[in-house]
Order: C-alpha cells, then sequence, then structure tokens
C-alpha cells in the first residue's frame, strides 16, 4: 500500500517555475524575407540590415524558456523557413518537450519534402499562411504569381493533415473579394480565416497609404462581411481583429470585447497573452511592427539581460484601448453585431 501511494505522489509531483503568466512565446527567428510586401518592415529591401538568432543562440534561450515554464512557442519572421537552421531550431525545442504550436509562413519555401521533415522532427504545428485575397495576394506580395504558389501550399498542407489559418490583410483594394476569399478558403479547408486592417505603419503609407481603411470604415465593413459570411452557410472559423471570433460550426461567438474584460495581462493590440521575441532580442508585450516601435510595449532584451528579466517587467505594465477600437463601442458597433448574432443563433 505504502509503495502504490509512494508512486502515486511521485507521479503527481508539480514542476514548479516563476513564470505564472507567460506560457507561449511568440519568436521572429529571423527577419529575412524572400517577399517584398507593401506593409511590411521586414521586407526584401530591407534584408541589409536583418537580423536573426544564430543557432547558438537560440538553444542558449530555449534552455531559458523551458526553465521558465514556456511550453510553447509560435515560430514567425520575416520568413522563418528561410533561416538556414530552422530545422535545428525546430528539433531543438521538441528536444526540451516543448511544442511548436504556430508555424507562420508566406508558405512558399513549403513542399512535400519540407512537411515530411518537420513531421520527422515531431512537429506538427498548426501552419498559419498569409493570404490577401483573390487577385489581391500579388500585388500586395509584390510578387507575381504568388496567389497561385500560395493557395498551392495551402491545399498541400491541408492534404497532409496540417491544420492551416490564414492571415488576411483587408484595406480598400481588397474589401469587395473578401467574402469570395472566405468562400475560396473554406472551400480548400481552411480552419480559420484571421482578418486584420493594414494598419498605418510608414512602409504602407509610403506604398499604399491611400488603401488604408478608416477605423469605422474597416468596422463598418466588417459587419457586413459577417452578415454576408453566415448567410453563405461556410463553417470555416473566421476571426476579425479587434471585432469577432465566429464560430460557424457550433454556432457560437466571442465578441472581442470580452478580452479585455477578462485578461489581466491582456496586450491593447494583437497578441493577447502573447509575448513577442524580436529577432535582435527584444521582449515586446505587442505585436512590434505597429506600435512597439515607439518603445511603450518594450520590456527588455533577451540576448543581453535574459528572458525572465524582460518577461517580469511585463506584470507592471499596465494597458489602455486604443482610440479606435474604443469607436467600436462608441458609434454602437458593438450593439449592432450582438443583434446580428442574436437573429443568427435564434434561426434553427
Ligand atoms: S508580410 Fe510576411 S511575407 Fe511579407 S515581407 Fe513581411 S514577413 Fe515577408
Amino acid at each position: 500500500m505504502n509503495n502504490i501511494l509512494n508512486d502515486n505522489i511521485s507521479l503527481q509531483k508539480s514542476h514548479t517555475c516563476k513564470n505564472q503568466y507567460f506560457p507561449v512565446l511568440e519568436w521572429v527567428i529571423t527577419e529575412k524575407c524572400n517577399y517584398n510586401c507593401l506593409h511590411c518592415i521586414y521586407a526584401a529591401d530591407y534584408t541589409l540590415s536583418a537580423k536573426e538568432w544564430t543557432l547558438n543562440e537560440a538553444k542558449k534561450l530555449l534552455d531559458e524558456a523551458q526553465q521558465y515554464g514556456i511550453h510553447a512557442l509560435t515560430i514567425t519572421g520575416g520568413e522563418p523557413l528561410l533561416h538556414k537552421y530552422f530545422f535545428e531550431i525546430a528539433e531543438s525545442i521538441c528536444q526540451r518537450n516543448m511544442i511548436i504550436q504556430e508555424l507562420h509562413t508566406n508558405g512558399q519555401f513549403i513542399s512535400q519534402s519540407t512537411l515530411n521533415c518537420l513531421k520527422e522532427t515531431g512537429c506538427c504545428p498548426l501552419i498559419k499562411i498569409s493570404f490577401d485575397g483573390i487577385d489581391c495576394h500579388d500585388w500586395l506580395r509584390n510578387q507575381e504569381g504568388a496567389q497561385r504558389e500560395t493557395l498551392r501550399t495551402i491545399q498541400l498542407c491541408v492534404e497532409n493533415g496540417f491544420r492551416v489559418n490564414v492571415l488576411t490583410n483587408v484595406h480598400r483594394r481588397n474589401i469587395k473579394t473578401i467574402l469570395s476569399t472566405a468562400q475560396l478558403l473554406a472551400e480548400i479547408g481552411v480552419h480559420k480565416m484571421h482578418v486584420v486592417r493594414t494598419m498605418e505603419s510608414s512602409r504602407w503609407m509610403k506604398t499604399a497609404g491611400s488603401a488604408c481603411l478608416e477605423a469605422e470604415e474597416y468596422y463598418a465593413c466588417m459587419l457586413e462581411f459577417i452578415h454576408q459570411y453566415i448567410k453563405s452557410g461556410h463553417t470555416m472559423e473566421v476571426d476579425i481583429h479587434q471585432i469577432i471570433s465566429l464560430l460557424p460550426k457550433l454556432k457560437k461567438y466571442h465578441i472581442a470585447y470580452s478580452e479585455y474584460q477578462n485578461s489581466e495581462y491582456a496586450s491593447a493590440s494583437f497578441n493577447h497573452k502573447r509575448i513577442l521575441l524580436a529577432a535582435d532580442g527584444n521582449v515586446f508585450s505587442c505585436y512590434p511592427v505597429f506600435n512597439a516601435k515607439d518603445g511603450k510595449y518594450f520590456l527588455g532584451n533577451a540576448k543581453t539581460e535574459g528572458l525572465h528579466v524582460a518577461l517580469e517587467r511585463e506584470k507592471n505594465l499596465s494597458y489602455t484601448i486604443s482610440p479606435d477600437y474604443w469607436l467600436f463601442f462608441e458609434k454602437r458597433y458593438c450593439n449592432r453585431l450582438e443583434k446580428l448574432l442574436y437573429n443568427w443563433q435564434k434561426l434553427n
């Protein structure tokens, strides 16, 4: 009896670590990218100044992250598959009993052999691929043939059993085709489409500023999109930044305002409950492309100070809702959305 008890106790021994808040790290392993997208600070135009993690730095970071209680990573870039040691880094993650929860990619380097290698390392991440809409993808990605390639990649990943999410930038040039894009993605087996308003980064304002949707325009267009999408009867999940997560299969939804009520450590921007680790080691409490360059969300440097030092600082930050997002409530888009979804749930 004693032995059984002792065995049970040892099986249930808990692993304690100091980190209470951040189980997931979003990690930019390289800033290099093969694409030269019109809106991106990691576009190929900036290759000469692009930073990345060396294999040694990466292994040291993973040791620290493991000790600190981080158990899942999102690998992103730049284009992460351009990193010379991508598969060694992936293997190092798995060897430490952590998982690659998501791999963010433009998809151009994904082939059958890439997917086989991923499976061999023991990784089956959710693959998040950028696709910016029918007849608009080549323009935004600044690359002829990108649409054809990206759709091919999405299909290949789905056929290989990977869960695929798609990230779509929305702006004036593709707003008219956003519904047909969603329908196409649903038909080829995409699990979830994330829609984000292309925001006013300095590169985007230079390359295509007039295409930028104002915040209110975005809310109005997205309400109409949600209306049409639920009428179409497709079951792919849709997540619209700052507005809603829609789960048509379950006939459920989650309006974004509850993030602010429930998440003590939610950031006011992209990455709720996520910490972003940049290619130069800087740690941000928010996606850096649009916000963190001003230093507001900067927590420290994982290469020079250690990851845990930066993460400890996050606990002392407070957040405010951005003025753009406040319009969602003030102009009653939120109420209109609730009414629309109430009617949807009543059908059936
Ligand atoms: S948006 Fe993605 S694919 Fe385009 S340049 Fe930036 S990192 Fe590369």
